[in-house]
């Protein structure tokens, strides 16, 4: 960094301002110099002891931007103060409130577009193109947003010479590839020429270097061509009252050097190395008659190739272009090309779209509100695939219908999300910890519930705290397939750890209950809880759904109820123990068929079906057991063990479709030959019951059967019953208690 004498500094920076002003002069209004003022003090003090790569203090470079904007690009006061402070919010202090309170907020917006470019082109690696097109997109919004990013573009590229070769060669190819197709879309010619020409000149220095030395020592004799082939057509124009330039400029380096490589020739082969261009200073309402004139004129000359003339005056080019373009053989035979344009079209194709105002005409030209309809036919031009040019953005309408959204991280990386995602789809998107312990989310800086629904180009901070979890609403509050699992894995997790502090809590109560910690102890307070399962318990537990005291109490009642089933003692109980309320919670009455989250089965002793008249029986391992009322077992549980009686009753039809019920019937009839299957077929096919089993006995003639079938209810049994009676041959049917061999069944 060299030493930099801070008066010469000071001068230099004066000048600049002042060069500025005059660019802009004009097209200021009363009061928008004060404006521009404020904006470059505060950039000044913003970037104050700041400095560039090249030892410049680094209010130079916002300073050198707006100069860009305002002299090659014609932009008006807005974009100037955005250009002067397109850099403070990334780098300094500045806030964008501060901003918007200074400036409002049409130059906040902008700023804050300029500062997420600047995040996801500087601070990535590679941008790809496809990225980049989706960032303008969102940005397309204040076409401003870009141009002065080109501008800024420019002027880093002006300056790259103080980069290291690395950055160099990114920030050159990045470039090449995104910012000099963006210019020439937008129609701004010669900084769409010079960034490519700069390009080139870090890209492919020897090559650079080798053109722009031969295009020096061809010049004396390039010159002396060109004064002798403008010759007449001078003459001839002035003749006949013309007002004309012509200007003569050899090709960029950069195009030079695309046909070389193109075409595969040396230097010396690119045969059209410069273009004449005449521009006739003509009104409005002649530049069009004046320019074929002048054409007309040129060929009076020299030969022309009908196959390059261009006609972009009739019919300009998407991006705005117009011009009259020939090609003709000149002397030596050599082919020249010669554009022909007016004034005003120059501008434009130079300027860009910023030229428009200018022939606009009315007394207030060069203010922002002409360039808001200028603005409006750039975003046109961005938004319209079927304009021509180069194809570079050609996919933007596409991008406009897309389903995706567009969102910008703080640090202003881009994030592509479906449509319809919300701030928590962005939050796990990020990361799983930083989803899982979302808490809300800022969007361009304000608060918003986790269910926002994400728009193009938002900024997204999220707010995270360790004590947050995810809960079941969330799953409502998201669409991505990513956050959706992360919320489900982590409620179960999250269920998982709760049921773990339940079992650990429970084992330590059991302990010093003295109570075996088993599989049976454990499924009776699955049931005195009237739950399903021992998971369900522990979560009920650990999540305070069961009072721990409870427990307790519950393992007391189990304590005492064995006592009570050994039938040594006749306390009830249900009497308060230590002075506490009755603690036995049996159901009132167990609803069987409805799908009810009591455990109960039905006794084999007796297997109930629906019709029969039941009860339900509390065991105590085994949940409740459904006896029919005159089950000889049921009828002795319900003597001895009365207060562990609960009604029960079935439910209504539903039951029908779900459960069949074993019943048993005794068939007695005489013997004859196919009896068998004759009832088997009746009893499977047309009455569709399937058969548990069946016995046949027979003794001279007569036949004693049994089948086991399934049936719905007693109603179905009865009808199936008067079925079997009509068989042939059967004599008496009748229902028997189907006596399954049971062991163990506890009381
Ligand atoms: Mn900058």
């Amino acid at each position: 960094m060299q030493a930099i004498d801070p008066e010469v500094e000071k001068k230099l920076l004066v000048k600049e301002y002042r060069n500025l002003l005059k660019a802009l002069r004009p097209n200021l209004e009363p009061g928008e110099k004060k404006e521009i003022r404020e904006a470059f003090a505060l950039a000044m003090e913003a970037h104050s002891g700041m400095r560039r790569k090249s030892g410049e203090s680094y209010i130079f470079h916002p300073l050198a931007v707006a100069n860009i904007c305002a002299k090659e690009i014609g932009l008006g006061k807005t974009a100037i103060i955005c250009a002067l402070l397109h850099d403070v919010v990334e780098d300094t202090d500045v806030t964008l409130e501060d901003i918007e309170i200074k400036f409002g907020s049409k130059v906040a917006n902008i700023i804050d577009g300029l500062t997420k470019i600047a995040g996801v082109v500087g601070k990535t690696n590679s941008i790809q193109a496809e990225n980049f097109r989706k960032i303008l997109l969102t940005l397309a919004d204040d076409v401003r947003v870009i141009l002065i990013k080109l501008a800024d573009r420019l002027h880093n590229m002006r300056t790259l010479e103080a980069m290291g070769r690395n950055n160099q060669l990114k920030i050159a190819s990045e470039t090449l590839v995104l910012f000099a197709p963006l210019a020439h879309r937008l129609g701004l010619y010669s900084i769409k020429n010079e960034l490519e020409d700069l390009s080139l000149k870090y890209t492919e220095p020897i090559v650079y270097k080798e053109i722009t030395q031969k295009l020096q020592q061809s010049k004396i004799q390039r010159n002396k061509y060109i004064r002798k082939f403008i010759e007449p057509i001078q003459e001839s124009l002035s003749e006949l009252n013309f007002q004309y330039e012509i200007k003569s400029r050899p090709k960029s380096i950069y195009s030079i050097y695309s046909k070389m490589k193109k075409q595969d020739i040396p230097f010396e082969e690119v045969y059209d190395l410069f273009a004449i261009r005449i521009i006739v200073d003509s009104g409005p309402e002649n530049e069009k008659s004046d320019c074929w004139r002048v054409y007309s004129i040129i060929t009076d000359y020299y030969k022309p190739n009908p196959e390059r003339l261009r006609d972009w005056i009739s019919v300009p080019k998407g991006n705005g272009y117009e011009s009259l373009h020939t090609t003709v053989m000149g002397q030596q035979g050599k082919w020249v090309e010669v554009q022909i344009r007016s004034r005003r079209m120059d501008d434009i194709a130079e300027k860009g779209y910023a030229a428009h105002w200018k022939y606009k005409g009315d007394e207030i030209s060069g203010t922002d509100t002409n360039l808001e309809e200028w603005i409006k036919r750039i975003r046109e031009l961005l938004e319209n695939p079927e304009s021509n040019a180069i194809d570079f953005m050609d996919d933007f309408k596409l991008n406009l219908f897309s389903d995706e959204v567009f969102i910008f991280t703080p640090k202003g990386d881009l994030i592509t999300l479906p449509a319809m995602a919300t701030a928590l789809d962005f939050a796990f998107d990020i990361h799983t910890m930083v989803g899982t312990h979302c808490l809300g989310a800022k969007v361009n800086h304000r608060l918003v519930p986790l269910s926002y629904k994400l728009k193009n180009g938002d900024q997204v901070e999220i707010i995270t705290s360790k004590k947050q979890k995810p809960t079941e609403d969330w799953l409502n509050y998201v669409v991505t397939a990513k956050a959706k699992s992360r919320i489900k894995a982590s409620l179960k997790d999250e269920k998982r750890k709760i049921a773990q502090e339940g079992k650990d809590y429970l084992i330590k109560k059991f302990k010093n209950a003295d109570f075996g910690w088993n599989n049976a102890n454990i499924q009776r307070l699955v049931h005195y809880f009237k739950l399903r399962t021992s998971i369900e318990l522990y979560f009920n537990l650990g999540v305070g759904a069961i009072d721990r005291s409870e427990v307790g109490i519950a393992l007391k009642f189990f304590e005492l109820s064995d006592k009570l089933g050994r039938g040594q003692t006749s306390k009830k109980p249900d009497a308060p123990i230590n002075g506490k309320k009755p603690v036995l919670k049996a159901p009132d009455i167990v609803i069987v068929g409805d799908d009810t989250d009591l455990n109960y089965t039905f006794a084999k002793c007796c297997n109930a079906i629906p019709g029969d008249d039941i009860f339900g029986f509390v065991t105590i391992s085994d949940g409740i057991k459904i006896h029919r009322t005159n089950c000889p077992n049921g009828i002795r549980l319900m003597s001895n063990y009365g207060y562990r009686i609960i009604r029960a009753k079935w439910s209504t039809d539903q039951i029908k479709e779900i459960r069949t019920f074993p019943a048993g019937v005794k068939l007695v009839g005489i013997d004859s030959i196919g009896i068998v299957s004759n009832i088997t077929d009746i009893i499977s096919k047309e009455l569709q019951v399937n058969i548990q089993s069946i016995t046949v006995s027979s003794i001279a003639g007569a036949f004693e059967g049994s089948i086991i079938l399934y049936i719905y209810d007693l109603e179905h049994l009865e009808k199936l019953i008067e079925k079997i009676k009509e068989i042939k041959g059967i004599e008496s049917v009748s229902r028997f208690q189907v006596e399954e061999t049971v062991t163990g069944e506890e009381p």
